[in-house]
């Protein structure tokens, strides 16, 4: 049995085998076929799937709690951020259990589940 990674894809409009990329969105890698005659693309459906639901999750807001432990203080993150990011995390195969906190601007944390480039 073969993999169907090695069919060719035809563009339906042109009848033309196209040709396999990767697009980078928001930190999202979308694999999609391309047509060299009409210049259409043809996105991965699960690609497709989970950057809708990061998009999901981006426009929602969370209100957190923070709570004083010891000298330091606490904010619970939200359990469906977590599951995004293994999901994610597991796709990448590198979920990290560190995280980066850094004060961007005043009124401002950063969060960072992955290790930042060039460090
Ligand atoms: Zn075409």
């Amino acid at each position: 049995m073969k993999d169907i990674k090695y069919a060719k894809v035809l563009c339906p409009n042109c009848n033309k085998e196209t040709k396999k990329d990767i697009e980078l969105r928001n930190g999202f890698k979308l694999t999609y076929f391309e047509c060299p005659i009409c210049s259409e693309r043809y996105y991965d459906s699960a690609d497709l799937r989970a950057f809708e639901e990061f998009k999901k999750l981006r426009e929602r807001h969370f209100n957190v709690k923070l709570r004083m432990v010891g000298n330091s203080f606490s904010v619970t993150i939200p359990r469906e951020i977590i599951d995004f990011e293994e999901k994610f995390a597991c796709m990448e195969k590198e979920m990290d259990n560190m995280m980066r906190l850094s004060l961007e601007e005043p009124g401002k944390l950063g969060l960072y589940f992955k290790k930042l480039l060039g460090e």
